[in-house]
């Protein structure tokens, strides 16, 4: 991301200051309202959180750039009220995060990454050994096809969408924002929530984390879902119960999970890295090189567009840009 940047910052002369350990580690915020301090434009990592007393330590900030499409991690709220543009980076790593939300929902269902440490560690003798049954993803020899539901039917989750029809799925959503628009697509049907959990074999999350979406899925959630059922979370740790998934796993409520998110992340909650129906991922949704630097390009434009007064492509609090506080801000 750093070299991409650099590049195309360098075209618009804007000078960067780099506030991260070698290895990309996140500054702690003491360190990070310093730095904003002689910035105009703030560019954090999708995991750094932007709160107030960071936006404050600078009230000539000009715009925060996220790296990132969701935008959790910073208090907009607190952004619009200080006339400071938030943007993200929309589109570019859809399908790369769709992609890897597939390849989970199939390594969960199929237990591959379990499968692969019994070759490797040299436990397979030849001999049937251990079960490794999995689930069937597409009809299977029943010819019985299986139901994904998808919550949150934005970008991401149409391309779940679009990639379970290789699979010949039946596909339900819920988002209730998107219900006219669930309504119109081909292949797929409006679910409320609890019917979606019920009726789906495989469960698969796609929503930002909002308060209507924290905790969307806890144990109330959990014990409607079928004991056969896969939960995928590839969209935001808090959006589930952690400690509820870890009962429900360990009892057999539902048949297994793939995350690449988590609630407390880095930190993962008791017992579940011990349980053998997880597979887990270190939050690399959106991780290959060409999408990274798709997404790095479109936060530097938004940021040399907010260094000149300018609206950015990708804002996320368009009021802000009416606002008294920016007007004022613009004018000095
Ligand atoms: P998007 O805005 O296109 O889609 C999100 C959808 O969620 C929207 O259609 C919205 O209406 C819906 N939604 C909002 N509130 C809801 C609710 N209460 N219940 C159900 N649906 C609701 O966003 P996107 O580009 O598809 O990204 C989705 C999320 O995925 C991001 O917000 C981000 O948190 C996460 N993400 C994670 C990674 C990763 O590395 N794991 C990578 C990219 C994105």
């Amino acid at each position: 991301m750093d070299q991409c940047l650099r590049i195309s910052m360098r075209k618009s002369r804007a000078e960067i200051t780099f506030l991260h350990g070698p290895s990309g580690e996140l500054p702690p915020l003491e360190e990070l309202s310093e730095g904003v301090r002689n910035t105009d434009v703030l560019l954090p990592r999708g995991a750094q959180p932007i709160p107030r007393t960071v936006m404050m330590a600078n009230p000539k900030l000009r715009g925060i750039a996220n790296h990132g499409v969701g935008y959790d991690n910073i208090d907009v709220a607190s952004a619009t009220e200080l006339g400071i543009p938030v943007t993200n980076t929309p589109g570019v790593l859809t399908e790369t995060t769709a992609d890897l939300a597939w390849t989970l929902l199939m390594a969960t269902a199929r237990k591959i990454p379990q499968a692969h440490d019994y070759v490797s560690s040299g436990q397979w003798n030849g001999a049937i050994g251990r079960s490794f049954m999995g689930l069937d993803i597409g009809p299977g020899g029943s010819k019985t096809p299986k139901v994904l539901g998808i919550i949150g039917f934005g970008r991401i989750g149409q391309g779940m969408m679009r990639r379970s029809r290789g699979f010949k799925m039946k596909v339900r959503a819920y988002d209730p924002l998107m219900k006219e628009i669930i309504e119109r697509t081909r292949g797929v049907e409006y679910r409320e929530l609890d019917d979606l959990l019920g009726e789906s074999d495989f469960i698969t999350l796609h929503c930002p984390l909002t308060e209507e979406t924290r905790h969307i899925i806890g144990k109330r959630e959990l014990d409607q879902m079928k004991p056969t059922a896969v939960l995928v979370n590839s969209s935001r740790g808090p959006v589930v119960d952690e400690t509820a998934l870890v009962s429900a796993l360990k009892e057999g409520k539902i048949a297994g999970a793939g995350l690449d998110v988590y609630e407390k992340e880095p930190r993962l909650s008791p017992g579940l890295a011990e349980l053998e129906n997880v597979v887990l991922l270190p939050h690399i949704g959106s991780s290959t090189q060409d999408t990274r630097n798709q997404m790095a390009i479109l936060a530097a434009k938004n940021s040399i567009a907010m260094v000149r007064g300018k609206r950015p492509p990708n804002i996320v609090n368009p009021e802000v840009l009416e606002s008294p506080e920016y007007l004022r801000k613009m004018a000095t």
